[in-house]
């Protein structure tokens, strides 16, 4: 028996999860043919799948997991209990265990959910038996969150509230809709496990299956499709190297209402000091990667030594141009601050900052034809 060398199994989380999943395939499908379900079913799973896995996204893992942001006691709260629905254990234990990912990514000794023991493994396997990381038991790693009233709080009472809110708010809409089996089926159990499932992608998935525009020093992934079904998540290469950043993804089509949520909060007050990575270290990252491919397909080519040498001068022309932007750009913000400066100074490093962006502009273009023409 090949079973005998694993440690023992947590029962409580393998019935858990293994009664929800055949309840939310079998069950679920056979009440709905026989007795049908309405519009406003489905409207309430849409409603509080979203409340649950925003709770983790921009509560567990964003604001208390990476410290990316800071909010308001009555957010807090709200993703307190939204985190406690999605049932993945209170804020402390899952930020604990996120942290010794994120340190020790794809060890198989160290990481919680490293991905290199596997698909099953990183998805949910952990979960199942008793691994046992005693690393993290007593949260030494999140010492900051145990002055977190509300973190303290709800990791107190998190069995009772995680028990509580996934029975109360079926049952709840359940007697105002008059179909109390069929909103547990839906919006209690349905919800739950895709809840579960499209958060523990992020472990499986987003460490399998991507790209890896902006470092290769870890399994993590950037999947656009997986962005979709984690409320921006899926950014998870732009997430490992630049892990508190409050953006997940970074460019303007790129999908990630968390980051829409988080500002949106910042705007009416809720929520500050958001923080960004550097945008200097993170377009000099995406362009040594986009190198290293190049290089990886210049190899064995006829000419692969002139195109080498092509690509490296273009590619230090483009750094070379990034830091003096960036530089410059620095100094004006600074001269701004500064009432000594005369006008005429600012005037002429503003002359010099618009060549400078013009020059990038051009950099970044030429560049760009590089990695279309080699990567
Ligand atoms: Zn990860
Ligand atoms: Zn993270």
């Amino acid at each position: 028996m090949t079973s005998g060398n694993k440690p023992p199994l947590i029962w409580l989380n393998v019935v858990l999860f293994s009664v929800s999943f055949l309840l939310a395939i079998i069950a679920a499908p056979w009440y709905g043919f026989a007795n049908g379900y309405g519009f406003e079913h489905w409207i309430w799973l849409l409603v509080l799948f979203s409340f649950s896995n925003l709770s983790i996204t921009a509560g567990y893992h964003r604001l208390w997991s990476h410290k990316a942001y800071e909010a308001n006691s009555v957010v807090r709260v709200i993703f307190a209990l939204g985190g406690a629905l999605a049932l993945q254990n209170s804020i402390l234990h899952w930020s604990s265990d996120h942290r010794v990912h994120h340190r020790h990514v794809d060890n198989n000794d160290k990481d919680p959910y490293s991905a290199k023991r596997g698909f099953w493994f990183s998805h949910i396997g952990w979960m199942l038996r008793n691994y046992n990381n005693d690393s993290y038991s007593d949260y030494g790693n999140c010492r900051d969150l145990q002055k977190d009233k509300v973190v303290v709080w709800q990791h107190k009472y998190y069995v009772p509230l995680a028990v509580g809110l996934n029975i109360a708010v079926p049952l709840l809409l359940g007697i105002l809709y008059q179909d109390i089996i069929g909103m547990f089926l839906i919006v209690g159990v349905v919800r739950l496990v895709l809840t579960h499932h499209t958060t523990f992608f992020i472990n499986s998935l987003a460490h399998i299956w991507g790209s890896q525009p902006y470092t290769d020093k870890n399994t993590a992934r950037d999947n656009g499709i997986l962005a979709i079904l984690t409320f921006g998540e899926g950014y998870h290469n732009f997430h490992h190297i630049f892990e508190n950043d409050y953006r997940n993804g970074i460019r303007w089509w790129q999908y990630d209402p968390t980051k829409w949520l988080i500002s949106l909060l910042s705007k009416v007050g809720l929520a500050s000091k958001l923080r960004r990575a550097p945008q200097i270290k993170i377009e000099k990252a995406h362009a040594a990667m986009n190198l290293q491919r190049i290089q990886k397909r210049l190899v064995g080519m006829p000419n692969a030594e002139a195109l080498n040498a092509k690509v490296i001068a273009e590619f230090e022309m483009l750094v070379e141009s990034i830091n003096a932007y960036y530089a410059l750009k620095k100094q004006m913000l600074d001269s701004k601050k500064e009432d000594l400066v005369k006008k005429y100074e600012h005037s002429l490093l503003k002359i010099r900052y618009d060549q400078l962006s013009e020059k990038l502009v051009q950099q970044r273009k030429s560049w760009k034809l590089v990695v279309a023409q080699y990567a």
